[in-house]
């Protein structure tokens, strides 16, 4: 399968890490929308939200256990936005389900 996410997360294209364990990935994104832009992956592929169920939950589970954790290393302490797209219609041009992590700049709602 080709995909960018998997590839980073087994070593083959680099990125610039701020987390891992045996689970999961948190590097900064390439193209960043705020001062802080760190998008965190699990390592075993999964497509998109769609594809989250009682199998394999507890990734998501563990990603959302470390955010606290990947934010204070990051200097981020007023707060954060989580997002997540999931389908092209969402603005998900990555097949590989991730969590955007953004901080450092006031952030609007509802979103675009
Ligand atoms: P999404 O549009 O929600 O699928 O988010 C995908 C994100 O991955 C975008 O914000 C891209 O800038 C980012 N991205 C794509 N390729 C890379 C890469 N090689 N390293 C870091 N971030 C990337
Ligand atoms: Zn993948």
């Amino acid at each position: 399968m080709d995909c960018i996410f998997c590839a980073i997360a087994n070593g083959e294209i680099p990125s610039k890490k701020v987390y891992e364990d045996d689970e999961i990935l948190a590097f900064h994104d390439i193209d960043p929308q705020a001062p802080v832009h760190v998008l965190i992956i699990p390592k075993q592929h999964i497509k998109w939200a769609y594809d989250v169920n009682e199998t394999n939950s507890a990734v998501v589970a563990h990603i959302f256990e470390k955010i606290p954790e990947i934010a204070k290393s990051l200097g981020v302490e007023d707060g954060f936005r989580i997002v997540n797209n999931c389908g092209d219609i969402a603005g998900q041009s990555v097949k590989h389900l991730h969590f955007h992590l953004m901080a450092g700049r006031p952030f609007g709602w509802p979103a675009g």
